[in-house]
């Protein structure tokens, strides 16, 4: 297919992630703003015709994946809708998801052929589970998981990692790698409005590797191209973990994402201020395609043109972004 969404560093962009909602049944501290928050309301979210027509017109362009994200994506009412309608795309539909509600979905997970899903958990520790999201679920989320992995399913769990929160846990998580197909993957803390991020507290790829280095032999894994993971094995272990290392190694230079949030608008990048309002022109029927394409002409060769790779040097307060909640991970 010809690649058309390229931007102007010839990076073609071939995977769109969708946030459904803004909403969220977890309040993890690192994701949402400290203040008092208003999610938005249902009339400023994509309807779920609206997601299913963008999302058609980016598949024309050459998308060839999509992630459901939010929020969470499985508190939207009509989440089963858009996962089944989407799943009628010529595309490699996944999503990211906090895991307390897996249960519910499973069959519709199985009827839209979903088999690789992202798990959000950042600890192993149920007192820590709750001071994290503010939510008692460790338990439930524990068990969907597990629920997955008998079901076959391709489990990743994504646990951001926080010194002094939960980077004594990094080799508790390898360690579960040992006897279950879990590919765990830890994510260097990311400075979004309001989330308390400091540089002290990002743990670094070359940090976790020293951890897990001093307990376990590792192997590193081929990657996939456009991959944002650093992959590694311990031999002889089911399961494999992975670093993303945004911060001190940043994957910008081959950087296949767009991000399309809740309400609506594109983002070409994480930290992108700059953002495209596809809802409105839509609902005035203004062609879009004109619009997503300047949009990724826009796109900055990192970091949203806001930050260098120098993260410690980094002043939170002069980044200007929506928090993580609302852009959609
Ligand atoms: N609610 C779903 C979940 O928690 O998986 C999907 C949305 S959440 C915003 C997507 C991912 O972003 C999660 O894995 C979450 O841990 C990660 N995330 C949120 N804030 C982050 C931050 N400041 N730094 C690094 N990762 C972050
Ligand atoms: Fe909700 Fe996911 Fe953000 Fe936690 S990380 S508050 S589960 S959207």
């Amino acid at each position: 297919m010809e690649k058309k969404l390229t931007d102007t560093f010839g990076r073609v962009h071939n995977y769109l992630r969708i946030s459904l909602t803004d909403n969220c049944n977890f309040r993890c501290f690192y994701c949402m703003p400290e203040e008092e928050y208003d999610f938005a309301p249902a009339s400023r979210l994509m309807q779920a015709s609206e997601i299913n027509t963008i999302s058609k017109l980016f598949v024309a362009q050459g998308v060839e994946k999509i992630r459901l994200t939010g929020g969470e994506p499985l508190v939207r009412k009509d989440a089963a809708e858009i996962i089944l309608s989407l799943s009628e795309l010529p595309v490699k539909l996944t999503m990211t998801t906090n895991g307390s509600r897996i249960h519910e979905y499973l069959s519709v997970l199985k009827e839209a052929g979903i088999r690789s899903l992202n798990i959000s958990l950042d600890t192993l520790n149920r007192e820590k589970f709750l001071l994290v999201t503010r939510r008692d679920q460790f338990q439930r989320v524990y068990d969907n998981i597990h629920l997955l992995l008998n079901e076959g399913f391709h489990v990743k769990v994504n646990m951001v990692v926080m010194k002094g929160m939960n980077d004594m846990e990094i080799n508790d998580f390898v360690e579960w790698t040992k006897h279950e197909p879990v590919h765990v993957r830890f994510i260097e803390f990311m400075p979004f409005s309001g989330n308390r991020w400091t540089s002290n507290k990002v743990v670094t790829l070359d940090h976790i590797l020293q951890e897990v280095g001093n307990k376990y032999p590792i192997e590193r894994l081929q990657g996939e191209p456009n991959e944002t993971a650093k992959k590694f094995v311990v031999p002889g272990h089911a399961g494999t973990f992975a670093v993303i290392s945004t911060m001190s190694a940043n994957f910008c230079g081959s950087c296949n994402r767009i991000r399309l949030t809740a309400d609506g608008k594109l983002k070409n990048c994480l930290f992108s201020q700059h953002e495209t309002d596809l809802l409105t022109a839509l609902r005035s029927r203004q062609d879009i395609l004109p619009l997503i394409m300047d949009n990724i002409k826009a796109k900055a060769k990192e970091y949203g043109g806001q930050f260098h790779q120098d993260f410690e040097n980094i002043h939170p307060e002069d980044i200007h972004n929506r928090s993580m909640i609302t852009i959609g991970g």
